[in-house]
C-alpha cells in the first residue's frame, strides 16, 4: 500500500541531506541554459511524436528554440540589455546539433515525450522525471532520455533518481535499456563555446547493490524522524547550516 510520495528532486535532496530536505531548501542547481535545453528537447520530442519523422524540422526549430529561451529566462529585462538573447539562440542550435548527431531521425523513434512515470519502493511512491523514450530502429533497444544537472560531479549508477530509473525501465520493457543522462558543456553564461554532455550508461552496469541502497534510503526516509541530527557536517555553503548546526 502507498502511504508516502516523493518526487525525483525531493528524493535526491533526501539522498544527499534528510535534514536539508527537512528544511525543503531545494539545492540543485539552476542554470538558464540547462533549463532551456530541457525545454527545447521536450518540446521537440513533442513535436517529433505528433509530426513523425517526415515532418519539417528546418521550419519548427527556430520557433521551438525562441519559444524555450523566453520560458527559461523569466527576467526577459535582463537577458535584452545584456544581449543575451542571440547568445542563447545560437548556443541551443549548436546543443540541438550534437543531440540530432547523436539520435539520427531515421534511426530512434520517439516512443513517448515528457513523462513522469511512478515506481513504488516499499510503501512510497517516487515520481519520476524523463524528458522522452525512444526506440532504435537497427539495434532493437530502448533508450531513456533524462536530464541531470550534475552529471558531471554524481555517478548515476549511485544516484538514487538515476537508479530508481533503471528499476522503472526493467518493469517498462525487456528489451536492452540504455539511459542517456543529458547536460550541457558550458556552464559561464557568456562562454561562446556551447555542446551538448552526454553520459550515456547501458542498463546492465546497474548493480544489485545499488537497488538494495535504493531501498534502504527509501526505507530511512519513510521512518525519518524530523528530530535527528546530523553532527559535524562539513558543508560549509550548506544555505540551512545555522539553522541546522546551531
Ligand atoms: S548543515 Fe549539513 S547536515 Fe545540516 S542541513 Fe546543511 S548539509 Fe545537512
Amino acid at each position: 500500500m502507498i502511504q508516502r510520495k516523493i518526487t525525483e528532486a525531493e528524493l535526491r535532496l533526501f539522498g544527499f541531506c534528510p535534514k536539508l530536505f527537512e528544511f525543503n531548501a531545494m539545492i540543485e542547481y539552476k542554470n538558464e541554459m540547462q533549463l532551456a535545453c530541457k525545454e527545447m528537447i521536450e518540446r521537440f520530442l513533442i513535436y517529433q511524436l505528433r509530426n513523425g519523422n517526415n515532418a519539417s524540422y528546418d521550419l519548427v526549430i527556430p520557433t521551438i528554440i525562441k519559444e524555450s529561451v523566453r520560458r527559461a529566462y523569466s527576467n526577459h529585462e535582463e537577458i535584452e540589455a545584456n544581449g543575451l538573447r542571440d547568445l542563447a539562440t545560437k548556443r541551443l542550435n549548436s546543443w540541438f546539433n550534437d543531440y540530432i548527431n547523436k539520435f539520427r531521425i531515421n534511426e530512434y523513434q520517439v516512443v513517448i515525450g515528457p513523462y513522469n512515470p511512478k515506481i513504488v519502493i516499499s510503501q512510497t511512491a517516487i515520481e519520476l522525471d524523463v524528458c522522452g523514450i525512444l526506440f532504435n530502429t537497427k539495434t532493437n533497444t530502448i533508450h531513456i532520455l533524462t536530464w541531470f544537472n550534475e552529471v558531471k560531479s554524481i555517478d548515476p549508477l549511485w544516484d538514487l533518481p538515476s537508479v530508481a530509473k533503471y528499476y522503472f525501465s526493467q518493469s517498462y520493457t525487456d528489451k536492452e535499456v540504455v539511459i542517456h543522462f543529458l547536460d550541457i558543456n558550458h556552464r559561464n553564461t557568456y562562454s561562446k563555446e556551447f555542446s551538448m554532455y552526454i553520459k550515456s550508461i547501458p542498463g546492465k552496469e546497474f548493480e544489485e547493490e545499488s537497488k538494495l541502497f535504493l531501498i534502504e534510503k527509501v526505507k530511512e526516509f519513510e521512518n525519518y524522524s524530523n528530530y535527528y541530527r546530523i553532527p559535524y557536517c562539513i558543508f560549509y555553503e550548506c544555505p540551512k547550516r545555522k539553522e541546522c548546526q546551531k
